[in-house]
């Protein structure tokens, strides 16, 4: 297999399983860093804040930087930032997507805001969503952090951030600017910060509509593990198929 500079890991289905770590992708990990390689965790979880990630991730024994975990509150954060002049936003999230707001200088308002900001809240109310379709029907921007419309929960399916957003969408027929994967925002902050050739990087996941679709969209390679959401099967027989497609990250232990 090739090397890269940059591996960027999706977290859930691909380095840990809810509370438990993915064995070979740990194992994957610890020789990436013996070699003196930082991996990046690149989520669509806009809940937490990179502090938060960098902590489970020590719980279940990874050594994460923090500007090496990327989040879809941190890069729309700073989508919004550099795409809107006025800074009044809005926001239907939770803590990671306000601080990551507050952080880039934008403020948080309750009335008349420029942009409405969602994100996943399971808080939620009626009141919440009905005031959302309010700011938009009155001219606010639409961005929400990602579009997944379903996680999966030891119950069965729960609904995502994008069946909220969705039912936004529904209402006021303004359809949001989605920021996580499959669009490529996170990568292209990374490829920035870093300085890295798009040759040198590498998405890693187990989604191959989230993960893979959004490294194919940003032009890198990609990397399919079958620990979490698409089979190998389905993923090979893909007009559009993954770069690699392995079983697990032990294949790539060498
Ligand atoms: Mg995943």
């Amino acid at each position: 297999m090739r090397k890269y500079k940059a591996y960027c890991f999706d977290l859930d289905g691909t380095v840990y399983k809810g509370l438990k770590p993915v064995p070979e992708a740990k194992e994957f990990i610890d020789y990436l860093q013996q070699q003196g390689i930082e991996p990046f965790f690149v989520t669509n979880n806009a809940k937490m804040t990179s502090i938060q990630v960098q902590s489970k991730l020590h719980k279940i024994g990874i050594e994460a930087k923090s500007d090496h975990i990327m989040t879809s509150a941190i890069a729309t954060a700073r989508y919004v930032s550099e795409h809107f002049d006025h800074k009044n936003v809005k926001v239907l999230g939770d803590d990671g997507l306000r601080q990551a707001l507050s952080e880039v200088g934008m403020k948080i308002v309750d009335h008349n805001p420029d942009v409405l900001v969602q994100g996943m809240n399971t808080e939620i109310t009626y009141q919440m969503l009905a005031d959302a379709c309010y700011a938009i029907e009155n001219g606010a921007a639409f961005v929400a952090t990602n579009g997944d419309l379903k996680f999966p929960t030891e119950y069965g399916f729960a609904p995502g951030n994008g069946a909220m957003a969705e039912l936004i969408h529904n209402v006021t027929d303004i359809a949001p600017i989605y920021i996580g994967k499959p669009a490529p925002y996170m990568l292209e902050i990374i490829q920035q910060q870093f300085h890295l050739q798009k040759e040198e990087m590498l998405m890693i996941g187990d989604n191959y509509d989230t993960d893979i679709l959004a490294g194919i969209h940003y032009g890198i390679d990609t990397l399919h593990v079958n620990t979490g959401v698409t089979r190998t099967k389905e993923v090979l027989a893909k007009d559009r198929p993954p770069t690699y497609a392995i079983d697990s990250l032990r294949e790539w232990i060498e």
